[in-house]
């Protein structure tokens, strides 16, 4: 699945964020999964293209209901400094974290003498250098064992075998530097089953006090100038004003949004952000019965984003109708857009675009 994994030092705020999330996702409509693990939670992606297009295929009384597609959020906790020495991290830590696509690190960046800090500071970059730390050396700890065997391999005149060895001693060295796995650029793709984490894209989740989100506070700064670094987005949220949004009806907690001077909820900025970060896209199915978002990976084609609705669908694709959603908004349905020309037929190697309508044609 493609999740994104809630880490970062004792005390920032992570399970305040992800009991938010929990919540949020809970009361969220049209729900397509009911069960999921208790340290899984869905949040929908919020897309106002969903609500023109209904509104655009309302029939008298009859409101196509809106299905939104979500991003998964695992709150991945034991992680504190001194983990990969002595005991390691643990063995479930380090399931879960090699499981997500991106990492949301959350860094405290509030001032609360009620809230203890495990470094008895507030020092975000600190607090980040820590876990980057220990995520570091759990991946090196890996790799070393995983390059032991191959190495075995290679001597035994295994060729697949010696190039992973020499890709696996590239990363690291950059490793070796203190440096995250994604610092470096390596000959070769890095297979998977090398688990690591630090190859995963970031993203800095920086946690301030309620009154503290319309200006940076110095902190924030820090974390924002550590992250242009690295190139990794930071988003900054106030975990307990999202817990309190989550309890609130959608027209109500707009209100307090703007009381507070913001637009957007932090949680909706951390999904945006971590949809891109995904490299993930939304196309559409469109009709009076329903109107739905799909999520694909950016730079798939047809066929596969049909295999997101049903496999019978990618199997049996022969062409898809295709526009893009203003131009159906424009012209107000389906037989409108046919007749101004505005719906284009494609075929198989047609790569899909953020805000595409779709029908798929196929033989069954
Ligand atoms: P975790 O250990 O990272 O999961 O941290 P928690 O979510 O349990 O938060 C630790 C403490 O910090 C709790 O008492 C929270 O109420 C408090 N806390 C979390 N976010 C904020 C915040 O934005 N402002 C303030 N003042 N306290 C917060």
């Amino acid at each position: 699945s493609l999740g994104i994994g809630i880490v970062g030092l004792p005390n920032v705020g992570k399970s305040t964020l992800f009991n938010a999330i929990t919540r949020a996702g809970a009361l969220a409509a049209n729900y397509p999964f009911a069960t999921i693990e208790p340290n899984v939670g869905r949040v929908t992606v919020p897309d106002e293209r969903l609500a023109a297009l209904s509104r655009i295929f309302t029939k008298g009384e009859r409101v196509p209901p809106i299905i939104p597609t979500f991003v998964e959020f695992v709150d991945i906790a034991g992680l504190v400094k001194g983990a990969s020495q002595g005991e390691g991290l643990g063995n479930q830590f380090l399931a879960n974290i090699r499981e997500v696509d991106a990492i949301a690190h959350v860094v405290r960046c509030f001032e609360d003498g009620n809230v203890i800090h495990v470094a008895g500071r507030v020092d975000p970059l600190d607090d980040i250098e820590t876990i980057n730390t220990e995520l570091i050396l759990a991946d090196m700890a890996g790799l070393e064992k995983r390059l032991q065997g191959l190495t075995k391999k290679a001597k035994g005149g295994d060729k697949d075998a010696r190039e992973q060895a020499d890709l696996a001693e590239a990363i690291l060295k950059v490793l070796g530097e203190g440096k995250p796995a994604r610092a470096g650029t390596y000959e070769g793709r890095i297979p998977k089953d090398f688990g690591l984490i630090t190859i995963k894209p970031v993203i800095y989740v920086a946690n301030v006090g309620e009154d503290e989100l319309q200006q940076d506070n110095e902190y924030v700064q820090q974390v924002r100038a550590y992250a242009a670094a690295e190139g990794a987005q930071v988003v900054k949220i106030s975990a307990q004003i999202e817990g309190e949004l989550a309890e609130m009806p959608e027209d109500e907690a707009r209100e307090f949004l703007s009381e507070l001077g913001v637009q957007e909820s932090g949680l909706d900025q951390l999904v945006k952000v971590g949809y891109e970060t995904l490299g993930l896209i939304t196309f559409i199915t469109s009709g009076e019965k329903e109107v739905r978002a799909w999520t694909i990976r950016r730079g798939e084609k047809a066929p596969e984003a049909a295999g997101e609705i049903h496999s019978d669908l990618e199997r049996g694709f022969i062409r898809a109708e295709v526009i893009e959603w203003d131009k159906m908004v424009e012209a107000g349905g389906w037989a409108a857009a046919k007749s101004k020309g505005w719906v284009r037929t494609e075929g198989k190697e047609y790569v899909m675009k953020d805000g595409d309508i779709m029908n798929v044609l196929h033989s069954s």
